[in-house]
């Protein structure tokens, strides 16, 4: 009988005979970096996280609870180890590194450099965007990028300053660059283009939530 485990440390496997370990790291000049799922509607959320808990769970998109120490207290999301299924959800491409799913064993407690999953889960839609290397989003309605955009953002609305007109900042296209809304789920030490979320992945979290979802990646500082 195949096992999942199996399976995975096939895949495992074959990932590291195209991807050898020694092939360029690209994330050493870019710091860290996170792909993220969000719900198409930026005021979603849930009314009970344990369900969702439990829901990703049970598809095994993620396994068992990280207990950091020392986790920050403002830090309200909730790290969960990657589940037996995650390579089916999760499909790398092209030159990546090999995926790390645990932290190194002589590394300290803190050391969170490996590939795990974070819900963010907030009160009102926040935009979540990377502090470095931004993209200027683009008008909704003229479809040109507003460069000074952090100048022109309100809680809620971006002004544009080629057609004047100011547009909530769900419909600015941010090019897969920030996501806003207030529920997120975060894949840690992903990077653009490196690995991209599976239909299947999507399919399961609109079943799982009733509502269609997006994603993003969004570096760190
Ligand atoms: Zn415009």
């Amino acid at each position: 009988m195949t096992t999942i485990k199996a399976i995975r440390q096939k895949k495992t496997a074959l990932l590291q005979t195209i991807y050898p370990t020694d092939s360029p790291v690209i994330n050493s000049t870019h710091g860290k970096c996170s792909l993220y799922l969000t719900p198409d509607q930026a005021n979603f959320n849930v009314t009970n996280l344990s369900t969702l808990f439990n829901a990703l769970r049970k598809i095994r998109f993620i396994s068992h609870e990280i207990d950091l120490q020392d986790i920050a207290p403002q830090e309200q999301n909730t790290h969960y180890f990657t589940g037996d299924k995650f390579l089916d959800y999760v499909a790398y491409l092209g030159c990546a590194p090999a995926i790390q799913f645990e932290a190194s064993p002589n590394s300290n407690n803190n050391n969170s450099d490996f590939c795990f999953i974070k819900i963010h889960c907030y009160k009102s839609a926040r935009l979540i965007h990377s502090q470095k290397q931004a993209r200027a989003p683009h008008c909704p309605n003229c479809e040109k990028p507003v460069k000074d955009w952090q100048d022109r953002k309100t809680e809620s609305t971006i002004s544009c300053n080629h057609c004047n007109t100011t547009s909530n900042i769900e419909d600015f296209n941010w090019r897969k660059m920030a996501g806003y809304a207030q529920l997120f789920i975060e894949i840690t030490d992903i990077f653009p283009k490196e690995a991209i979320p599976q239909q299947l992945l999507l399919d399961k979290l609109a079943n799982i939530s009733g509502t269609n979802w997006q994603y993003f990646y969004s570096y760190k500082q």
